[in-house]
């Protein structure tokens, strides 16, 4: 499996390119800025990209899904529940920024839906609690994890949608419970593995 990291944006959002090397099939995680350096990155993958999945709908990590979804022409996937974000243009507001309003999402995600692509298989597992709907995608030995986890940190949770008791929820019923060597591709920042968020991440009582 392919996984390419790139830090885009002034949030420093991780947007990850994940491809199949038997059949070039790809997907894009979080498109969040800087649509020329992700397309440039894919073309060089040589990855023929099939989906565009968004962890959240938080602006840093779709600020480049219209001008991606439009070169591409890739399906485009989001939990439900985050999908009014997509058109809201409210945490731009509160950031100062603004973004190219990207078309409707092809594909509403819910927890158990499965994404395939080519030979790589991942799970949809519906971690509220950062936003409404947030997810993280499981499979091939890793975590994409968008906002809900990072490395010795969780996401915020006082943001609009945001509930610090549905995070802790989902960090610890749905993440935790993950293999100790799974790894943790987060929406910022480096990776990390299950194990070490379990033994010394300071919000999970390690
Ligand atoms: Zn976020
Ligand atoms: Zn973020």
């Amino acid at each position: 499996m392919i996984v390419n990291k790139l830090v885009v944006g002034p949030f420093a959002s991780n947007c990850y390119i994940v491809g199949s090397e038997s059949n070039r099939q790809g997907m894009i995680i979080d498109p969040g800025d800087e649509a020329q350096k992700i397309l440039k990155k894919v073309e060089e993958l040589k990855l023929d990209i099939k989906s565009i999945i968004l962890t959240h709908g938080h602006i840093d990590h779709i600020g480049a899904l219209k001008e991606i979804k439009e070169a591409t022409k890739a399906q485009v996937a989001i939990h439900a529940d985050d999908a009014g974000l997509l058109q809201g243009q409210a945490l731009g507001a509160i950031f100062g920024i603004s973004y190219p309003t990207p078309p409707p999402p092809d594909r509403l995600l819910k927890g158990g839906d499965s994404i395939d692509i080519g030979a790589l298989h991942f799970l949809v597992v519906h971690t509220p609690g950062h936003t409404r709907g947030g997810i993280c995608l499981l499979g091939e030995g890793v975590v994409f994890t968008g906002d809900t986890l990072f490395n010795y940190g969780i996401g915020r949770s006082d943001l609009p949608g945001g509930n610090y008791n549905q995070l802790m929820n989902s960090l610890n019923t749905k993440l935790m419970v993950l293999p100790d060597n799974t790894i943790v591709y987060p929406g910022h920042g480096p990776d990390t593995t299950i194990e070490a968020e379990r033994r010394a991440n300071p919000f999970l009582g390690g």
